[in-house]
């Protein structure tokens, strides 16, 4: 069977993110958008892990379920701030547990070292490689996996953050690191040009920070697993058992490319190369992203696809589609009324973005239907310095993504400028 999963996402709990995202919230969008398992998010936060164990039964094999049986798997991220060879390291790291008693000892071990209740994504001074060596005396079974590994700031691949090799970050523990999480701003095809990833599977999951669809699910990976179990999941992350990655496409991502943000500087790698990473406004250094990054540690040309190659697809969240070809804000009425007519119609939103043009046009109008289906000739005003990409349908400058004054959805609004 083959299982669609979103492994990364954040609680209530967490900073910038929604004060919406409930275990209901969760389950009634992950439906909507077509996700057959989650993460639930900052399982070591002390208020989110009581609400998991008052509403979620363990079946026995690791999976949790709602009363309305919708499953999840116990998931945070943990950020390691600490030093290696004189430079400061910020690395985050994604950690799926088998079992609450598992969780409750990783709880326990961190708890010793520092606060768990500020924050879903709280930070320790742990070297990565101890945090891999100590959760695995904990349990085996416990997956670590490099959240967003290429992000400039809080990465193990990140310019501002990281490390040149999985080797330099893990040292002895590499050989635990089965798979890396490829980020909003990188697809499969950029991470097949450093031969040292070919070792590991490459997953993608949202790091959503709210509830709403356009959120969730916005990256997916989609595991051929036998049954639907904590141990198979593992087995498939760990064989590399994938059968697709869900992805958003690079360029929407908010480290694409290179810049200042507030300098509205928006460099290609090359452009900025050429001024020496120095942003030519401000005269500081640039915020260096995602392709940069990779052109700088990618020891294979472009277009070269490792063996185990898994296939992916870069999607547009829908309501993103709509709201751009409709020229109406992505929280308006008018663009959640277009979308849910076409989850009426196909069942959730994966279903809809993998539907032809012609299935498509019987249930919205043609221009909704022709920006999905010929979606792969968007063009993009590239993502960067911690500003989202813009698709450009047709050549037209697109809406931006701000919500309206007056929502219809107002916790929406709050999601959004949260975010
Ligand atoms: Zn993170
Ligand atoms: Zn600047």
């Amino acid at each position: 069977m083959n299982v669609i999963a979103d492994l990364h996402l954040h609680s209530k709990f967490a900073r910038a993110c929604s004060k919406d995202i409930t275990l209901q919230n969760l389950e009634k969008y992950a439906m909507m958008k077509g996700i057959n398992l989650l993460g639930t998010g900052d399982f070591q936060h002390p208020k989110w892990i009581a609400e998991l164990k008052s509403q979620l039964n363990d079946d026995g094999k690791g999976i949790l379920h709602t009363k309305t049986n919708y499953p999840f798997v116990l998931q945070t991220e943990i950020s390691l701030i600490y030093s290696q060879d004189g430079k400061g390291r910020r690395v985050h790291n994604v950690v799926l547990a088998p079992n609450f008693e598992t969780a409750n000892q990783i709880i326990e071990y961190l708890g010793k070292k520092g606060r768990l209740d500020y924050d879903g994504r709280p930070i320790f001074s742990i070297p990565c490689p101890q945090f891999v060596d100590d959760l695995r005396k904990i349990n085996k079974e416990i997956e670590i996996i490099p959240a967003h590994a290429w992000t400039p700031w809080f990465s193990v691949f990140g310019s501002k953050s990281g490390f040149n090799s999985l080797q330099e970050c893990f040292l002895d523990q590499t050989k635990h690191i089965h798979a890396i999480e490829t980020g909003l701003s990188s697809d499969p095809s950029m991470n097949w040009r450093v031969s040292g990833l070919d070792n590991v599977a490459l997953i993608s999951s949202s790091d959503s920070h709210s509830h709403w669809p356009w959120r969730i699910g916005r990256e997916a990976t989609v595991f051929s697993m036998n049954d639907l179990s904590y141990s198979e999941l593992i087995k498939s992350i760990r064989e590399n058992k994938i059968a697709e990655t869900l992805e958003f496409y690079p360029e929407e991502g908010k480290y694409h490319f290179d810049g200042h943000r507030a300098c509205g500087v928006c460099l290609t790698p090359n452009e900025s190369i050429a001024l020496k990473k120095i942003c030519p406004t401000c005269k500081t250094e640039l915020t260096i992203g995602v392709a940069n990054r990779v052109e700088e540690l990618a020891d294979k040309p472009e277009g070269r696809k490792p063996a185990n190659a898994r296939p992916f697809r870069n999607l547009i969240p829908l309501s993103e589609i709509i709201a751009h070809v409709i020229h109406a804000p992505i929280a308006s009425k008018k663009v959640w009324e277009e979308y849910l007519k076409l989850i009426v119609a196909f069942g959730n939103e994966i279903a809809v973005l993998s539907a032809s043009f012609d299935d498509l046009k019987k249930y919205t109008d043609e221009r909704i239907a022709r920006a999905i289906s010929h979606v792969d000739k968007v063009k993009w005003k590239p993502g960067f310095d911690g500003e989202y990409g813009v698709p450009l349908f047709e050549g037209k400058t697109a809406t931006e993504f701000k919500p309206p004054k007056n929502s219809v959805l107002k916790s929406t609004q709050r999601g959004l400028s949260e975010f």
